[in-house]
């Protein structure tokens, strides 16, 4: 069983979304806060990101956030988080969201949180790590992703068992018992490899 003390969330920057999914990104930074978890994310106070932060830190959690200073007004850099780390690029903040990080999570989000998504997914993918990473397919948001998968899975360009790199969580709660009943990563720390 993994003991995560860190969660990286990925999710959308928009707030012209669902306002349940924007409901849902603060209960799950309040129900991370309440379980000890601190929150590791993009650092912005704009959208998903935003309601997540604001959900955690209302509750009394860590929140950390990781923001490339060409980004710093663009997503509006949160002023009330734990802590905020100002990077140079796109690529370091990636890094440094995964070695922050004992699991992955992807709420509802857009391009971007795609890119997170499969690039955390790929590393697992190639052997590079093993933590944890669990799609919030809240309201069947990511559906039609899991059915893409399926398809190419159907075509023979993904193997079967990359099914079983992430778990899916069709509420927020399941997103931490899927955590806590995920074996502990085989390999910690390992993000000397990147
Ligand atoms: P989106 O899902 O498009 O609203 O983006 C969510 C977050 O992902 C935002 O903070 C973006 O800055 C970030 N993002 C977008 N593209 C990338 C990328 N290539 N690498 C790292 N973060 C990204």
């Amino acid at each position: 069983m993994s003991e995560v003390s860190s969660l990286c969330v990925y999710c959308g920057s928009s707030s012209e979304v669902d306002p349940q999914h924007l409901g849902a990104a603060r209960e799950t930074g309040r129900q991370a806060a309440e379980r000890g978890i601190e929150i590791v994310f993009g650092g912005g106070h704009v959208g998903m990101m935003g309601a997540l932060a604001d959900g955690a830190l209302a509750a009394g959690g860590r929140v950390t956030g990781i923001i490339p200073e060409i980004l710093m007004a663009r997503e509006v850099a949160h002023g009330g988080v734990s802590e905020m780390i100002v990077v140079d690029s796109m690529h370091t903040r990636k890094r440094i969201m995964f070695e922050r990080s004992d699991a992955f999570c992807a709420l509802p989000g857009g391009m971007g949180t795609l890119d997170e998504t499969f690039e955390i997914l790929t590393w697992k993918q190639l052997g590079l790590h093993d933590k944890p990473i669990v799609l919030a397919n809240l309201g069947g948001y990511w559906n039609t992703l899991l059915a893409m998968l399926e398809f190419q899975t159907a075509e023979g360009y993904v193997r079967p068992g990359q099914m079983g790199l992430f778990q899916v969580a069709m509420q927020i709660e399941s997103i931490f018992g899927a955590l806590a009943a995920s074996p502990t990563p085989k390999t910690p720390g390992d993000s000397e490899r990147f």
